[in-house]
């Protein structure tokens, strides 16, 4: 006897770790397993790595209709191909569902990491009944995913969504991209947290002080957040203004795309109401006035496993 036909695998790939989920067609995850990335061992190795992750879900005669894989950088969904991700070295191009249709013989779907996350709240989160929306992660970097009428919008290269990358101050600080001001380079997470600990001294009264135990390596936004629910003044002014920025950004969205439902996720995205807040506030006052009253700014629903949710929807999506 088989189990779980109608059943899907997602992976999340990541440069430290891979992560694998049997998913339901429902989107209820009924196992799991991890396997570490061994990206410093090259793609061979992580290519290995996958196969067992997939080949340990799949023992007990579990049968699946398909494979989802959600990988970091520039992904070619329509053939497969996982070029030169950031974090696993070495990697070139690789067309990871050739590889995976012949050691598995089942439909392999490969999308990159922010468009995966976009397509899981399509399939089973916040975007189930929007027709068109904007899916913003907030992590370590920004990403952002552009679903149209229901169909992810990926630009001629497979490169659209870069909305970490959208600038909100030509003068702003240095980005990563090389670029000035992008939004990233406010509400990444490394950014964020470099910003509070450099501008912490000025705040002694502050509660981050002893949530952090008097050591700024401690400093997250967990913390922070934290500490505005304390009601502590100056991390409740961080917050703010992280949504404030955010919200700049989306008002250029809107206008670009007369697309006025966002979706925020991501680690960042647990500041809660008071960045939703905000980022509603200054994106109604920034948007042209036809779109303001239509700004709907909700959180994720997949939240913690947005990774292997989303790339598990890649498989229902493309069916
Ligand atoms: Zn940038």
């Amino acid at each position: 006897m088989t189990k779980h036909d109608k059943a899907v695998i997602g992976i999340d790939l990541g440069g430290t770790s891979i992560k694998f989920g049997l998913v339901s067609a429902e989107g209820n995850i009924l196992a799991k397993v991890s396997r570490p990335s061994n990206a410093s061992q090259g793609p061979d190795a992580v290519i290995e790595q996958i196969k067992s992750g997939v080949h340990e879900l799949l023992k007990d005669d579990v049968r699946v209709k398909g494979i989802g894989i959600g990988a970091p950088g520039i992904v070619n969904a329509k053939k497969g191909i996982v070029e030169n991700p950031p974090n696993l070295p070495g990697w070139g191009k690789i067309c990871v569902s050739k590889i995976l249709e012949k050691e598995f013989d089942k439909k392999i779907f490969v999308e990159n990491d922010a468009n995966a996350a976009a397509i899981g709240e399509m399939v089973f989160g916040a975007g189930k009944d929007l027709t068109s929306f904007l899916m913003v992660t907030l992590g370590t970097g920004v990403g952002g995913g552009i679903v149209i009428k229901k169909k992810i919008f990926r630009g001629d290269s497979g490169a659209a969504g870069e909305f970490g990358h959208m600038t909100i101050d030509f003068n702003g600080p240095k980005c990563n991209c090389g670029s000035r001001g992008c939004i990233e380079a406010y509400l990444g997470i490394n950014y964020l947290t470099q910003h509070v600990a450099s501008d912490l001294g000025r705040h002694s009264s502050s509660k981050i002080f002893e949530l952090i135990d008097y050591n700024l390596d401690n400093l997250t936004p967990l913390i922070i957040s934290k500490a505005a629910k304390a009601g502590d003044e100056y991390a409740i002014s961080v917050i703010t203004d992280a949504g404030t920025k955010l919200g700049y950004a989306i008002s250029s969205v809107c206008n670009l795309l007369d697309i006025t439902s966002i979706i925020v996720g991501g680690g960042v995205a647990g500041f809660g109401q008071l960045l939703f807040d905000s980022a509603k506030a200054s994106a109604k006052e920034r948007v042209l006035k036809s779109l303001r009253d239509k700004i709907t700014i909700l959180p994720a629903k997949l939240s913690n496993e947005a990774g292997i949710l989303g790339a598990s929807s890649l498989v229902v999506y493309n069916d």
